[in-house]
């Protein structure tokens, strides 16, 4: 574990001691999964970790935000970095923000891009399903949301794949697809305890 102010760099066998230590003080009811885009994998270098979360905080002030939006960025050497308190609501998905959790896996997971590493895959898997349990909750399509699946402009979830204005995060090769039906045939297997 290391510490630079608020951020907090985790190995992932370090994580559930961690979160067990948190006290909760806000209702949370979903676990948002998204990539960073930029930085990708290209961006990352021996030991940059808190340098990639500095950056993306600076990026995240000037776009508005308090500080940076998300609670949670996963790397590709499977650690962990601790960003926005856990009890702070993030800015990841309007419409899906006052009862989330973010996660940011840094990445750009679209098709023909970035090719997720075993340890980054890991981390993604174990790390949501350490907080779905601490959190109480059953691994569901419910519970864990890609952005993919939210209406940028309205602030809703899309009824039907295809339809609304959506972004691709996680990206249309995050664990197999960024749909509702590739989730339920890829990723939630890996989560459900
Ligand atoms: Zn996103």
């Amino acid at each position: 574990m290391k510490a630079q102010g608020k951020f907090i760099l985790l190995e992932l066998n370090e994580f559930e001691g961690w979160l067990n230590m948190q006290v909760i003080t806000r209702k949370i009811s979903l676990v948002q999964q998204h990539h960073t885009y930029v930085p990708a994998y290209k961006h990352v270098k021996k030991e940059n970790h808190f340098d990639l979360c500095k950056s993306m905080e600076k990026e995240h002030l000037g776009r508005g935000f308090a500080e940076i939006a998300q609670n949670f960025t996963t790397f590709p050497d499977g650690k962990i970095m601790v960003c926005r308190n856990i009890n702070t609501v993030p800015a990841g998905i309007k419409g899906a923000n006052f009862n989330g959790i973010c996660i940011e896996n840094v990445g750009n997971f679209d098709i023909g891009n970035d090719i997720m590493t075993p340890a980054h895959r890991d981390t993604i898997v174990s790390m949501t399903r350490m907080l779905l349990s601490r959190l109480g909750l059953n691994a569901s399509d419910k519970s864990v949301v890609y952005h993919h699946w939210y209406d940028l402009t309205l602030g809703k979830r899309i009824k039907r794949e295809g339809t609304g204005t959506t972004k691709s995060c996680p990206g249309t090769n995050f664990f197999g697809g960024n749909t509702v039906p590739s989730f339920n045939a890829n990723f939630l297997p890996l989560i459900r305890t």
